[in-house]
């Protein structure tokens, strides 16, 4: 068989992943180019990732969060310290480690409650958002609004990790080969501890890992269950987790999300479509599916426009 037949729906199930975030631990580049000019900026049909994509700092604005989880954009979003004590940032080529101050400040106090609880040395943090949000050239639909963060499922080393490492360096893959569970020799009740410390958290409302570990959550979960309401199954996120937190208080143009249902979600009803063998073995579709376009500006909310056009910020 030709080989480029096996390559394209490979590359398919690859653009899937992508979509749903997975990917939160392809390398990064020690040395970034930087992005080349655009010959027409102001060409309607351009995607807005090509224009967050290209700014490097944040928008000189007070602090707004702009629009919907998906489809938004920040203002005066605040850099995650790239070394704390209790954790690192991934990834620096990619510059991703901004967010909303209350979401800066939440990753702060969950690297320490999770050293003491899974007795990590600390967490690796891998994307937060753009110095303005708004829709990426690579990766997750999103994690645009300053309101999501992936926290890798793989301990931070007990020392400071180079700059080559952070781009090189991989996580650890949690799910059993067959995807029905995770696997013992690498997952943990230090796992459980972290992604509990997280779902505990009064302002996060959603928690997205891989079904299996979710599963494994169900199993192990001891005490107080009710923390299981926010972690859901997902596509992917085997690698690491994602933490999404509310619409901070006061952000009257974020676009909240409904809360999630209070029951725990560890039923075999709850779980049976994440382990069908059509979602776990998903057949390759015969005709490509065609490109979505990108999201282009005048698609995201009219005060991303302001965002993008404001002076950079003073760091
Ligand atoms: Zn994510």
């Amino acid at each position: 068989m030709n080989p480029r037949l096996i390559l394209i729906p490979l590359l398919l199930s690859a653009a899937v992943i992508r979509a749903a975030g997975a990917l939160a631990q392809d390398k990064g580049s020690v040395d970034p180019k930087p992005l080349p000019p655009l010959a027409n900026p102001n060409d309607p049909k351009l995607g807005a990732k090509e224009l967050f994509g290209r700014k490097v700092l944040p928008a000189a604005m007070p602090t707004r969060v702009i629009g919907f989880y998906a489809k938004g954009c920040i203002a005066g979003a605040e850099a995650l310290p790239i070394n704390g004590d209790t954790w690192q940032v991934m990834r620096l080529s990619r510059n991703r480690n901004w967010a909303h101050p209350d979401m800066v400040a939440l990753l702060e106090r969950l690297s320490a409650k999770a050293h003491k609880d899974a007795g990590w040395p600390g967490i690796l943090i891998g994307d937060m958002s753009q110095p303005r949000g708004g829709p990426m050239l690579t990766g997750h639909a999103s994690h645009q609004v300053g309101l999501d963060a992936d926290i890798w499922l793989t301990p931070m080393p007990n020392r400071r990790l180079s700059r080559n490492e952070r781009e090189e360096m991989s996580a650890v893959m949690m799910v059993r080969p067959d995807r029905l569970d995770v696997d013992p020799k690498v997952w943990t009740p230090g796992h459980l501890a972290v992604i509990r410390d997280a779902a505990q958290e009064p302002s996060v409302q959603r928690i997205f890992v891989n079904a299996a570990i979710k599963k494994a959550l169900c199993r192990e979960a001891k005490g107080d269950r009710s923390w299981l309401s926010k972690v859901r199954p997902m596509y992917g996120h085997d690698y690491h987790f994602h933490m999404r937190i509310k619409c901070p208080a006061g952000s009257s143009e974020c676009q909240s999300q409904p809360e999630p249902a209070a029951s725990e979600g560890c039923s075999a009803d709850d779980l049976a479509y994440w382990f069908k063998d059509s979602v776990l073995h998903p057949k390759p579709p015969t005709t490509p599916p065609k490109p979505k376009p990108p999201i282009t500006l005048a698609q995201l909310p009219a005060a991303c426009r302001q965002v993008l056009a404001a002076p950079d910020a003073k760091q």
